[in-house]
């Protein structure tokens, strides 16, 4: 089938759904899976719009932890879903950072550190960039979720209520906040999954305020301070906009650091003249650089292969089958957890 084809098949299906169908698209979506969506966004603005929205059916064209929010979302008071749904196209699109965690080894991390160490209480937060039972977990023990734009509020939050906190699972997003807030770098100390507690000493978990687990993004880490060097040589006068989730001593280069949404927002507002070099995944780099003004250019392209695997045959397809292969749904037991991580994230 041509593309046209598809996208004529897919919007004679999405009119016979009317409002009880909802197609959300994350702003690192293709060009053309985007075409098809009815809002882009971010994850956590496109999980609001899914909890806002009264669709029967909401297909997430993203990675897995976006649609598992989602659902998360929708849950009734109770957890139920109540003849809801969400639906991922490429249900093998997840997320490499998003499982450099899991539920059981936060849990033990976070029962090894508050054992060793009990002078202040020990708050998880978790990146909204987490699997269920991670968000799961850190409901449970109190925690809160963050996204890259409102992690310094969460962050600021609990520690000036004098908590330490446990940050999972991207040590980057992190290490830039506590920087933002003024911390030394002593302040941070860094998580090792594979090592015996952590590979921590119960003085160096002391002196910290906030414990990094060791993830990352494969995406954004990659940067590094040659690309910013090429990029300014290259764009003298330009602004430097990255992702929070590139390595420290990069994102402390950048004349901005910024969410998606953060980044976007920026762009629309400059002035015609003005140049930016963006640091964050290529899909929305190129979309961004489509327009006339202000000039965009790409800090170095990079590709989130998982963010790339959703097709708009992929939507079709579920259109006409909803395959249950393509459905999302959190176990029972851990939506109530989760969703208390997020409720408090939205609450502050
Ligand atoms: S860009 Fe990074 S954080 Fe986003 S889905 Fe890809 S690997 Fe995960």
């Amino acid at each position: 089938m041509s593309n046209l084809t598809v996208r004529e098949e897919i919007d004679r299906l999405r009119e016979t759904w009317g409002k009880r169908l909802l197609i959300l698209g994350h702003h690192y979506q293709d060009s053309d899976v985007v075409a098809c969506c009815d809002a882009v966004g971010d994850s956590l603005e496109l999980s609001r719009l899914a909890a806002a929205s009264d669709a029967e059916r909401i297909i997430f064209c993203g990675v897995r932890f976006m649609a598992e929010t989602a659902d998360i979302l929708i849950r009734d008071a109770e957890g139920k879903s109540c003849g809801r749904s969400v639906w991922q196209p490429a249900p093998e699109a997840g997320c490499p950072m998003a499982d450099m965690a899991d539920g059981k080894t936060l849990e033990a991390a976070w029962q090894n550190l508050t054992h060793r160490v009990d002078d202040r209480p020990l708050t998880p937060i978790v990146y909204v960039n987490s699997n269920a039972e991670v968000k799961a977990t850190c409901g449970k023990h109190g925690g809160s979720a963050c996204t890259s734009g409102n992690g310094l509020r969460v962050v600021k939050h609990f520690l000036d209520l004098g908590h330490r906190i446990l940050f999972a699972p991207d040590q980057h997003l992190c290490t830039n906040i506590m920087r933002e807030l003024g911390y030394p770098t002593t302040a941070v100390a860094t998580w090792h999954r594979d090592l015996p507690d952590g590979g921590l000493t119960t003085e160096e978990i002391r002196a910290a305020r906030l414990i990094a687990w060791d993830g990352c993004c494969p995406i954004h880490a990659s940067y590094t301070i040659g690309d910013v060097a090429a990029a300014r040589a290259a764009y003298p006068g330009a602004e430097l906009l990255i992702h929070p989730e590139a390595p420290a001593a990069v994102a402390a280069l950048a004349d901005q650091t910024g969410s998606t949404k953060g980044i976007i927002d920026t762009i629309a507002r400059a002035e015609p003249d003005q140049t930016f070099i963006v640091g964050t995944e290529e899909h929305l780099v190129r979309r961004l650089a489509r327009r006339k003004e202000p000039k965009i250019v790409s800090l170095r392209p990079i590709i989130c292969e998982d963010m790339g695997l959703t097709t708009p045959e992929q939507i079709l397809h579920v259109l006409q089958t909803w395959d249950e292969s393509c459905r999302v749904k959190v176990q029972d037991d851990l939506v109530l957890d989760a969703r208390a991580s997020v409720e408090r994230m939205l609450a502050l």
